[in-house]
């Protein structure tokens, strides 16, 4: 097929359209699972930052004084912070304590500013560079000046007192703010791993989806490449079928042109000649034309119940003087009750024909051809029997193909054409049927056709 170049061309177009089909499925999905798991670890990690936000504001809102200086308060309640503008030397963070059991407690820092936004007190594994102003927007995501990300959650504090105040005088609604944040760090580096594994990954699936997508578009391929033989074997084996008897009938037309017109005994053997492969030919250029017909299937629209058992009765009839003529003994057997097929009664009669035409043929004078007709498992039977030569194992799988002949000259002797087996075979397609042979070499053959009943 490869060396093919129509064919070559076409398998190359076909893995190349299968390739980046698969490709773009490939590299769709790849994308959108990334997305969908940074998407999920994001979701998560807001939630983690939310839940310990909360914990933390529970705990502490009923412990906040109402008014005054809040230092000494913080500095009891959160002996581990460092407070604004006082030196700081904590050594364990006070998220630790809070954040048992929940994630990795390095990761997380909070802040504590009042409700002007001043910085009250700090984790000491802040970011460096923060700047002591308070953003009051709920989220915020930035990168430190060494390249790391943080995620920052901001939640207002009230005071129990404050509450309660608030409805009775004009004291500020809320007693400060909180921040609880963490590092992006193992968040981006996680991303990264899997933009590795997909990049490092997808070129890999590629490649193995070119290998495959070159051996489909070969499996594709393969049928039309054996159609395409077939073809042009057909054409071949017509042209060359169709060139010799036109080249006798074109030799006895000179002939008979220079035979002077007295003799007119010489010109008339030899226009018999001339009748002769003429009609040889225009049964081949016939068969030739049944054949492309039925693999169009232009004659199922005329299907019809047609009765067998008349059409073997008829063919019977028909064949019986060939056979006396030949010496071979021809007989029938057909059950009383009738068994129809749905078919063309005209393709079906050719069909049987051709078997018993060629069982005539094929077997020598003395021998004997039994032809029956019998209903099996909703299916009708029809064998040819003979005695003749039989066909050798080694040719029977070849017998039904286009133009071939067991014994070239012999058969062409006895006017086949190499047809008649593909013939039947093609009508018996046509009609949903089977045609199978057995033979055995010098001993006879039997051709079974199985027909469809119709239910
Ligand atoms: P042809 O027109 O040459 O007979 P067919 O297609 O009918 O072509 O048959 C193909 C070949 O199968 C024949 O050339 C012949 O050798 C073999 N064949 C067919 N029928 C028989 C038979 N009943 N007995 C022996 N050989 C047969």
């Amino acid at each position: 097929m490869n060396s093919h170049q129509l064919f070559r061309r076409s398998r190359v177009r076909l893995a190349l359209w299968y390739a980046s089909v698969m490709g773009v499925i490939l590299s769709l999905s790849g994308f959108g699972m990334y997305r969908s798991l940074v998407q999920s670890n994001w979701t998560a990690l807001e939630r983690e930052i939310e839940s310990i936000a909360g914990t933390l504001h529970d705990s502490l809102e009923p412990m906040l004084p109402a008014s005054g200086d809040p230092t000494p308060v913080l500095q009891q309640v959160f002996p581990e912070l460092c407070l604004a503008e006082q030196p700081c030397n904590s050594n364990s963070t006070l998220i630790e304590r809070h954040t048992i059991g929940i994630s990795d407690r390095s990761t997380y820092y909070i802040r504590l500013f009042d409700y002007r936004g001043k910085l009250l007190a700090f984790s000491p594994n802040q970011p460096p560079s923060l700047p002591n102003t308070l953003n009051r927007e709920l989220w915020q995501t930035f990168r430190t000046a060494d390249g790391i990300r943080y995620h920052q959650f901001t939640t207002i504090l009230h005071s129990a007192s404050v509450h309660q105040r608030f409805y009775d005088s004009n004291v500020h609604p809320s007693w400060g703010y909180l921040q609880v944040g963490r590092t992006l760090a193992p968040f981006d580096a996680e991303n990264q791993r899997i933009l590795w594994i997909l990049m490092v990954g997808f070129p890999l699936a590629l490649f193995v989806v070119a290998l495959s997508s070159w051996w489909l578009s070969g499996l594709a391929m393969k049928p039309i490449y054996l159609s395409y033989q077939r073809q042009q074997q057909f054409t071949a084996d017509a042209a060359h079928e169709l060139r010799s008897p036109l080249a006798s009938l074109l030799a006895t037309v000179e002939a008979v042109l220079r035979v002077p017109l007295s003799n007119s005994q010489n010109i008339y053997a030899m226009l018999n000649t001339v009748e002769r492969q003429g009609r040889r030919l225009s049964y081949l250029v016939n068969d030739l034309l049944l054949l492309s017909n039925l693999e169009q299937n232009t004659f199922s629209e005329q299907f019809h119940l047609c009765c067998l058992n008349d059409l073997i009765n008829d063919l019977s009839e028909e064949f019986l003087e060939l056979a006396v003529a030949a010496e071979i003994k021809l007989f029938s057997e057909v059950p009383v009750d009738s068994i129809y097929v749905l078919g063309n009664e005209q393709q079906l009669y050719r069909a049987v024909s051709n078997l018993i035409a060629n069982a005539i043929h094929y077997t020598p004078s003395g021998g004997c051809i039994d032809i029956t007709l019998q209903s099996r498992d909703r299916s009708a039977v029809i064998t040819v029997k003979d005695t003749g030569i039989g066909i050798a194992s080694t040719e029977l799988f070849r017998i039904f193909e286009r133009f071939y002949r067991v014994d070239g000259d012999r058969s062409r002797k006895t006017g086949g054409t190499g047809l008649g087996l593909a013939i039947v075979q093609a009508i018996i397609q046509a009609h949903r049927g089977t045609v199978t042979v057995t033979s055995e070499l010098g001993k006879g053959s039997q051709f079974i056709v199985h027909l469809p009943e119709p239910k």
